[in-house]
């Protein structure tokens, strides 16, 4: 696996990949990387021959008030455990390489990022499809893969490369989760394990709600199961989605109907 950091290192390297003949697969991830992210990659390889992972995190997708600084960082490990499930090529680029002149964007979200998340973290897909399209614009990817964990996050990307006509496939990929059904998150490293005893029934309740379809026994059943603070369950694009609160750290998740 190339360790790459620069855009001009990873522009050289990809059209020499492009001129041999290889179709070029994208995962872009924030790290600290778990077996969801590592699922992805397997998939690109499944529709590439040569997959480009990214790591960085990004400051645009997070408000002030959220948890840019203390997001977990883990370059070596990430970079072992990328080796193990043949990434092509690791792009590490800093903060001045993918924003030289500041964070402004002409590419804004799209309809799919009202309400749901947004209405929690009002500036966040902006800042997504602002880190996003700039990837996209080093790599020049063929395919790219998004997780379904980030269910919102997969209809906006696929939104702006509909919009912007950006000729890149977004191809999502199934959840993976631990054997309590707890989706994999990089933030699960900050919970507690009593509070991972109370996080694995989060899934257990959403999966419930896809009978139910009854959103209001959900949201009680997970205040009395510990959740602190629930943002929002609701049923959108066929898919009971949620987000909740325990102690510091706010989980996502979604289950189809
Ligand atoms: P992140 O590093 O959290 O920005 O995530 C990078 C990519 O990994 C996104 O496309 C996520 O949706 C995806 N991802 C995160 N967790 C999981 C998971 N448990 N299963 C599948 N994909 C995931």
């Amino acid at each position: 696996m190339k360790i790459i950091r620069t855009k001009n290192d990873l522009s050289s390297e990809i059209a020499k990949r492009c001129e041999a003949g290889d179709k070029i697969g994208f995962v872009p991830t924030m790290g600290a990387l778990h077996d969801g992210h590592l699922s992805l990659v397997k998939c690109a390889k499944q529709h590439s021959s040569c997959v480009v992972v990214s790591i960085f995190v990004n400051p645009t997708q997070f408000a002030p008030n959220e948890d840019f600084d203390s997001y977990p960082r883990e370059e070596e490990k990430d970079a072992k455990q990328l080796e193990t499930v043949g990434a092509d090529i690791l792009f590490l680029p800093t903060k001045e390489a993918l924003y030289p002149d500041g964070y402004g964007c002409a590419i804004k979200a799209g309809k799919a990022a009202q309400g749901l998340e947004a209405t929690f973290r009002p500036t966040h897909f902006d800042g997504v499809v602002n880190i996003v399209s700039r990837l996209f614009d080093a790599v020049k990817p063929d395919i790219a893969v998004f997780g379904e964990k980030d269910y919102q996050q997969l209809q906006v990307i696929k939104e702006m490369v509909e919009t912007y006509n950006i000729p890149i496939e977004i191809i999502g990929a199934p959840i993976v989760r631990t054997d309590q059904g707890l989706a994999l998150s990089s933030r699960n490293a900050y919970l507690s394990e009593d509070e991972i005893k109370i996080a694995s029934t989060f899934n257990k309740i959403l999966r419930n709600a896809t009978q139910t379809k009854n959103l209001d026994k959900a949201k009680d059943e997970l205040l009395s199961s510990g959740f602190d603070k629930i943002d929002y369950i609701e049923i959108r694009w066929n898919r009971v989605l949620g987000a909740a609160w325990l102690g510091k750290t706010r989980l996502i998740d979604n289950f189809h109907v």
